[in-house]
């Protein structure tokens, strides 16, 4: 049975971008690769708002995420944790064996630029994470304020996951000051996951230079050497390449501006309709997600029952809850491909069932 996904990734995949997939495979050493990934560079550069070097990695984001840790970190990482990515972040440093200390904020709060700043100046740490939009509550974070405040410490790298936010409004890389910025494919960019982007300051670049035990897979300089010649340190997930080639060319003959209007949209009639059931936003407001919303589940629905038979007889999913979160609240993703129609049919087809597992 196929049904179309809400969920906050991966995402429901276009047949265009399906039928890019299927291209013949070409040499990842031959002109005719150089040549794909020459073809789609300028334009996710212009989705980073970066000069500077991208790369292409062969790997969900987690890879890049754990590979960053281990290409700019000699001294500690400051993790800024405030949902499960962000928390895992934490755990994943300690895991690469590097000193690492957590900032920890409630499920569903922001990161607070005063406590990074207070945190920041001990002098402790030379690399930080932050997770722009914590996906596990829909909550995102205000990067520009954060960025402000890491610039002030020219020793720390700062390493910015935007997996569940970039391309769904403008994240200015090169503006922001942000070293390594990554992403994945299977949220926003509605692609088929495996395939995923990190952007590198020239800063983190010298930075991986003094770091050893980076390992090959994730070396930032195996990247950076290879993408002189637009290739990847290894065979690269070719097919979804095509994908991202074929996505380029929509997200751009519709313009980047329609593009995060429309996003801001769809969340917007996603709220509109759960304020209008009397559920709250989980997160505050103003630190809602424009790719998702998360809501509490206050009205006490059945959430198992309702997503069964949504999907049974509707053809479609959104999420239960994430983690420790599961059944108290539930996430509608607006990313992607979603239109204010697509997104009402959805809303449409709870409501015709919503009333059968209100407060059970
Ligand atoms: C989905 C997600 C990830 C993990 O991505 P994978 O592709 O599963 O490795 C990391 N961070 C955030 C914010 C996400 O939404």
């Amino acid at each position: 049975m196929s049904y179309k996904l809400f969920i906050p990734g991966p995402i429901e995949v276009s047949e265009k971008t399906y039928k890019a997939m299927s291209a013949h495979i070409v040499g990842h050493r031959s002109k005719d690769f150089t040549n794909l990934v020459d073809d789609v560079m300028p334009r996710l550069k212009q989705l980073f708002y970066t000069e500077g070097d991208v790369y292409l990695s062969t790997s969900s984001s987690w890879g890049i995420m754990e590979g960053a840790i281990r290409n700019v970190c000699n001294k500690a990482v400051l993790n800024c944790c405030n949902g499960s990515f962000s928390d895992k972040w934490y755990d994943v440093s300690k895991r690469c064996g590097k000193e690492a200390a957590e900032l920890k904020f409630d499920w569903g709060k922001p990161v607070d630029p005063e406590a990074l700043d207070k945190e920041l100046s001990t002098g402790k740490y030379d690399a930080v994470t932050i997770i722009h939009n914590e996906t596990s509550t829909g909550t995102m974070s205000d990067i520009s304020a954060l960025m402000s405040v890491i610039r002030k410490y020219p020793e720390v790298i700062s390493i910015v996951d935007t997996v569940s936010s970039f391309s769904a409004l403008p994240i200015k890389k090169d503006e922001l000051g942000i070293d390594v910025m990554v992403t994945g494919c299977q949220k926003a960019l509605a692609i088929p996951p495996g395939l995923s982007f990190l952007a590198v300051s020239q800063r983190a670049l010298e930075r991986a230079e003094s770091v050893s035990g980076r390992g090959y897979y994730f070396d930032f300089l195996e990247f950076k050497k290879n993408m002189e010649k637009s290739m990847t340190p290894s065979t690269p997930v070719i097919s979804l390449i095509y994908a991202l080639q074929s996505k380029l060319d929509d997200i751009f003959s519709e313009g980047l501006e329609n593009r995060y209007a429309r996003h801001l949209e769809n969340n917007r009639i996603v709220r509109q309709w759960a304020y209008g059931h009397g559920f709250k936003l989980f997160p505050e407001e103003k630190y809602g997600s424009v790719s998702l919303n998360c809501f509490q589940n206050n009205l006490n629905v059945d959430l198992p029952g309702l997503l069964a038979e949504l999907k049974q007889k509707c053809h479609m999913v959104f999420d239960g809850g994430y983690g420790k979160l599961k059944g108290k609240t539930f996430r509608i993703s607006n990313m992607g491909d979603e239109t204010p129609d697509t997104m009402r049919e959805l809303l449409d087809n709870i409501d015709g069932i919503l009333p059968n597992y209100l407060g059970k």
